[in-house]
């Protein structure tokens, strides 16, 4: 796929701090149309934060937030909740555990979103969860409870209930980190189709090997800054940072062994 010329979403200059650890400090990057960004970095770099800026869950210090249609939110003003809940409206995040209500079925959990937050007729949103679940091998599930569910599958409906709120952007924060290592690829498989279908997605994640087949950016932080960005194929090979290079054989060379 070639790249646009302008960016759904373009970041400048994000910063976050918590008291007196300042997480982010200044992050830059841009996330194309239908590109796959994958966020890495060392445990504790902040990239949990940054998806939580995207998705107004936490409020950056300062930063520039500018999607390609002119919506704008430029942290040095404070945001209003309408301008919050726009951004927050912008984009759907998948968590590392699924999160879904224990006490709702699979298609309750799916609908909760476009119901309650978009106002979505009810029996569009269920024809849409059906047809979703469906994409994803779920259909059978649709009546079941979450803790009869494998983790893999659990996982799955989360993205399903990301994909029902129809984002321009998907936000994974490593999704597969929590499952069983036999449960990865299911999920992986999904992202990967979505990846397909031209969803815009932000994947936080440890699996390189994932990242180097579907990423077309890999957004490598440390520090509080974007350290190198590039496509996998030059960054996996030839790293241009020492700090980039030394994460890197952490991650990989236990896979060499
Ligand atoms: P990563 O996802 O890269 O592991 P995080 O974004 O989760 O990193 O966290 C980055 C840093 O910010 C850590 O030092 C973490 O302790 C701190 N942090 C994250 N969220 C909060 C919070 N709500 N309050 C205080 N500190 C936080
Ligand atoms: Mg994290």
């Amino acid at each position: 796929m070639s790249r646009t010329d302008e960016p759904l979403l373009r970041v400048t200059g994000l910063k976050k701090a918590f008291g007196a650890n300042v997480v982010l400090n200044g992050i830059d990057f841009a996330v194309d149309r239908g590109q796959v960004t994958c966020l890495i970095g060392p445990s504790g770099s902040g990239k949990t934060t940054v998806l939580r800026c995207l998705n107004a869950l936490e409020s950056p210090d300062a930063g520039v937030l500018e999607f390609a249609d002119g919506q704008r939110h430029d942290f040095a003003q404070p945001q209003s909740k309408v301008q919050r809940g726009a951004l927050r409206d912008r984009s759907a995040m998948v968590f590392q555990h699924h999160n879904l209500f224990p006490h709702l079925t699979v298609l309750e959990n799916v609908i909760e979103g476009p119901v309650h937050a978009r106002k979505v007729p009810r029996a569009k949103a269920i024809a849409d969860a059906e047809r979703l679940l469906d994409r994803v091998g779920l259909a059978d599930k649709r009546d079941s409870y979450p803790h009869e569910l494998s983790g893999g599958q659990q996982q799955r409906v989360g993205i399903v209930r990301a994909l029902a709120l129809s984002p321009d952007l998907l936000l994974f924060d490593e999704p597969t980190s929590a499952l069983d290592p036999e449960l990865v690829g299911e999920v992986l498989l999904v992202l990967s189709e979505l990846a397909d279908e031209g969803w815009t997605m932000v994947i936080v994640t440890h699996e390189l090997g994932f990242a180097r087949q579907v990423a077309d950016e890999v957004v490598f932080f440390d520090g509080g800054v974007v350290v190198e960005r590039g496509h996998p194929s030059s960054l996996f090979t030839a790293p241009q940072h020492e700090r980039t290079k030394r994460f890197l054989d952490r991650i990989l060379r236990p896979m060499q062994d």
